[in-house]
């Protein structure tokens, strides 16, 4: 049964997500078509707990008493009991609903955890926030063939970072970019546009465009851009590769991360490293967060390629709020191929023969990912979802 008590684990995280948001503590955030909806929540019984009008107008179902207007389904409340009712089901939360004045309270358990779980094809439950699943930004079924955008990070004047021997980042990634896009190339069913195939700088903005400035209109499917890693003290020992996907960052190491790149925004003419509020990225960028779930699909599959194949160790998937990403409308993700700042992994990373191993890592995580991604696509037309 679905509407199974919350474990004493998922209350704990609930509590702990929306104590995290420190900032939204009061909050519960909806993201839905092309919007992001933020519910007012209370704590006056020891639980999080929000209005079921606002939570409904939301949600974008109707609402009327103690009842919530689901597409198709009706989701009747009992205002003191943690019992619920849909379509001739009961179901249970962990605490009970309430009234406050004239307002049926319900507990954000229902929403962030029943919700996705009960209607996993609409609703997913991802940083904090309950994210409707993206439904237009898949490829059309008539296409034949996938786009992917391949950027190599920096160039130009900006050089990215510079390792410990001199290895200049702009340098690993446009190598390590053309080798992706020779290796994709063969696959009869990809099309590959380099953001840049020399040294020069285009700007975050464009980067995801790459085949709208080749005179093609249609959305790309995947945007991959190639970054080297650094720390801020040189050498050290620090090595590995690690895969990004856009979201507010959850550790200092990640934010410290998108920080850095980001700050590539003052080689841009008239662009200025301006101040990161990492909320906003998320907050205004909604066909990013539409696309979250498939970037994290993305970004899985890559490290997990890049773990089979390199010489590690494997930093894992990660989010932090990378600006690149926040122009792509599509499923996107920022790959860290390893430490510039490590003097054995920076002279890996400027050998063509690990170069090539790289790429090939990235070409098999994209095509294991399209594939998978295709039956995604088909499965959702077949069905009319
Ligand atoms: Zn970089």
């Amino acid at each position: 049964m679905r509407g199974r008590i919350v474990s004493a684990a998922l209350a704990a995280l609930l509590a702990c997500t929306l104590g995290w948001a420190a900032p939204l503590l009061d909050n519960l955030v909806v993201v839905r078509d092309g919007s992001s909806f933020s519910v007012l929540v209370e704590e006056s019984r020891g639980y999080p707990a929000a209005r079921a009008s606002a939570l409904a107008d939301a949600l974008g179902y109707a609402h009327a008493g103690n009842l919530i207007q689901m597409d198709g389904e009706s989701v009747r409340f009992i205002a003191g009991s943690p019992f619920f009712a849909v379509g001739g089901q009961i179901y249970q939360l962990a605490n009970p609903t309430y009234t406050s004045g004239p307002h049926l309270m319900i507990p954000a358990s229902w929403a962030l955890e029943w919700l996705p779980a009960a209607r996993p094809r609409q609703w997913t439950y991802m940083d904090g926030r309950l994210v409707e699943r993206p439904s237009v930004t898949v490829r059309p079924p008539e296409r034949d063939h996938w786009l992917v955008v391949i950027d190599p990070g920096h160039g130009g004047r900006d050089p990215g970072t510079t390792g410990v021997g001199g290895t200049r980042e702009k340098d690993v990634t446009l190598a390590i970019g053309k080798r992706l896009a020779d290796r994709l190339r063969r696959e009869s069913d990809i099309e590959v546009a380099l953001s840049r195939n020399r040294d020069t700088l285009v700007s975050f903005a464009d980067r995801p465009r790459a085949f709208e400035q080749r005179g093609r209109d249609e959305v790309p499917d995947l945007f991959i851009s190639i970054h080297a890693n650094s720390m801020p003290r040189k050498p050290h020992s620090a090595r590995g590769f690690e895969t990004y996907f856009l979201a507010i960052a959850r550790t200092d190491e990640a934010l410290q991360v998108a920080l850095r790149e980001n700050a590539s925004l003052q080689f841009e003419d008239g662009g200025s490293a301006a101040a990161l509020d990492p909320l906003n990225y998320m907050l205004t960028d909604l066909q990013s967060a539409a696309n979250l779930q498939e970037s994290r699909l993305l970004a899985t599959s890559i490290n997990r390629s890049m773990a089979a194949t390199l010489n590690g160790p494997d930093l894992g998937v990660k989010q932090g709020p990378f600006q690149v990403l926040v122009g792509a409308t599509m499923p996107a993700v920022l790959v860290e191929v390893g430490y510039l700042s490590n003097r054995s992994e920076e002279r890996l990373l400027r050998s063509s023969s690990y170069q090539a191993k790289i790429a090939d890592a990235l070409a098999d995580a994209v095509v294991n990912y399209l594939a998978d991604y295709g039956q995604r696509v088909w499965s959702s037309y077949g069905s009319g979802g």
